[in-house]
């Protein structure tokens, strides 16, 4: 029988996995999974993503060995520690899943060079995105990918609903293995709040379609109301494939006792899949998304590395109740709701002038999900130098964000025990307002929240001068 060694990452599943079934078709699969440098040093950054991480290995441990195999640990160098595997086992081919941020696909290529000169063939293969970059970009003028979501949204439509493309057949074998990883081992001493590995991931697809989908039009632009899916972990550690997400999504929008509103909700569901595509796409395309602006026009635009203000921003106390929400959610969770997540970067980039690599390191430090090259796509986004191709920055006003998105404040207290109290209309108004207020009231007297650490307006407006002499008009 001859044999094809699997190496798992960020695909930690064994159905609807593209790399398994193509590893699959070269023979039995022996999976292994190898803690490598790079792998090692995300994990130690975040402890609650290294909690979810080991929690998602030992489920697929588990699986695997429900179908009579089990995974094989190494740790050290992915090509040295593969090539010796596929020496060990007798398999000619070596397969895995293509990484996406910069990082990975340099790890990626190292080890295929590995792979390739000890004589083994190299089995890269797209499984993260439903839509695999090449396919959509096949119809692309240049071949090279998009660059602007709009035609790439278009273009994405015409190739879904996406067929489950099977799993694999699995070697039982008395290899040893190392020990499987455990938190410990990345300096986290965290733990997982939610069940972890395929079964509860679909289980959590299901419930979200089930309902919660219906109000996604509303849940993912106001943050106290109903619920986004929180598949965004599951899906960078591949514990679902995102084409059983989008495929399931298809079907739930084919029920046609939907009414309008639901029906848009679960368009803009889908929407949003395709995002997580584009942006993926756009890093693989764009290997220096992590760290240079995608826009030439904004490579010499300097943003600042710091301010005196960015422990505020950082530590969620910048005296604008939404940003400061947000971010003490993110570090209470793991998680921020994605509007507040571009509320509160744009106010980073542009209200303190900070460079939005700042920002996005600053929450890789307490996100659950890894996925580097959507944090990239995004930030990049928001600070106006990436994919997005407004003419000028869309600089969100957090005060009036906050008015449209949480009138009555219920996000803002939940996270804001200082501000818990007060009545819906203090939690909303600039700080001239809150302070006249406080004269007039002096009920509510001082809470310890602070002050607004800068005027919105004020700020906004010096960076679109700023931006509009040196982007628009350059000399
Ligand atoms: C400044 C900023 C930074 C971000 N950093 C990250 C990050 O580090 N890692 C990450 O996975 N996502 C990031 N996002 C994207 C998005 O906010 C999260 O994926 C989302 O909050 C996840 O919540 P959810 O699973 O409930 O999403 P839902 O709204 O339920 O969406 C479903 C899925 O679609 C995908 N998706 C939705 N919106 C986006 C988007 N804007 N870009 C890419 N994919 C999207 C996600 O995989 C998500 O799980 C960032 C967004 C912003 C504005």
């Amino acid at each position: 029988m001859s044999r094809a060694v699997f190496a798992f990452s960020r695909d930690l599943r064994l159905s609807d996995h593209a790399g398994l079934a193509a590893a699959s078709r070269h023979g039995e699969v022996v999976p292994v999974h190898v803690i490598d440098p790079v792998s090692a040093a995300r994990l130690r950054r975040s402890p609650r993503r290294a909690a979810y991480y080991c929690a998602a290995v030992r489920a697929l441990d588990a699986e695997l060995r429900e179908r009579g195999s089990s995974l094989i640990v190494r740790r050290g160098n992915p090509g040295q520690a593969l090539r010796a595997l596929a020496r060990a086992v007798g398999a000619g081919v070596v397969g895995w899943s293509c990484g996406y941020d910069a990082k990975s696909i340099r790890r990626d290529r190292d080890m295929q060079s590995t792979l390739e000169e000890a004589g083994l063939r190299a089995l890269p293969v797209h499984d993260a995105s439903a839509v695999p970059p090449e396919d959509a970009a096949a119809s692309h003028s240049r071949g090279d990918g998009y660059r602007a979501f709009v035609p790439y949204y278009a273009r994405w439509r015409t190739l879904i609903p996406v067929d489950d493309v099977g799993s694999a057949s699995f070697a039982a074998l008395e290899l040893a293995s190392e020990p499987l990883p455990i938190p410990e081992e990345f300096g986290s001493q965290a733990g997982t709040d939610e069940a972890v590995g395929a079964a509860p991931a679909r289980a959590k697809l299901a419930a979200f379609l089930a309902a919660p989908v219906l109000q996604y039009g509303a849940a993912r632009n106001v943050p106290a109301a109903g619920e986004t899916s929180h598949l965004s972990a599951a899906l960078s550690f591949g514990t679902i494939a995102a084409r059983e997400v989008v495929r399931a999504s298809c079907v739930r929008a084919g029920d046609p006792f939907l009414l309008v509103e639901e029906r848009t909700s679960l368009k803009l569901y889908l929407r949003a899949l395709a995002l997580r595509d584009f942006f993926l796409q756009l890093a693989w395309y764009n290997e220096s998304l992590a760290e240079e602006p995608l826009q030439a026009k904004m490579r010499g635009f300097t943003f600042a590395r710091t301010h005196p203000h960015l422990d505020a921003w950082r530590s969620g106390r910048t005296g604008y109740p939404l940003i400061d929400a947000g971010v003490r959610e993110l570090r209470a969770t793991g998680w921020m709701h994605p509007r507040v997540r571009a509320i509160a970067a744009s106010f980073l980039c542009f209200d303190l002038g900070v460079d939005w690599r700042v920002g996005r390191d600053e929450w890789d430090h307490y996100l659950t999900e890894d996925d580097p090259a959507l944090a990239a796509g995004n930030w990049q986004w928001v600070a106006g130098v990436g994919a997005d191709l407004a003419a000028y920055p869309r600089i969100y006003n957090p005060l009036k964000q906050a008015r449209r998105f949480d009138p009555s404040g219920h996000y803002v207290r939940r996270w804001i025990p200082e501000l818990a109290d007060l009545p819906d209309a203090a939690l909303l108004e600039s700080e001239a307002a809150r302070q006249e207020r406080q004269l007039r009231l002096p009920l509510f007297g001082r809470t310890s929240y602070p002050a607004p650490v800068v005027e919105h307006e004020s700020v906004a407006r010096a960076f679109l001068e700023r931006y509009a002499r040196e982007v628009r008009a350059p000399a």
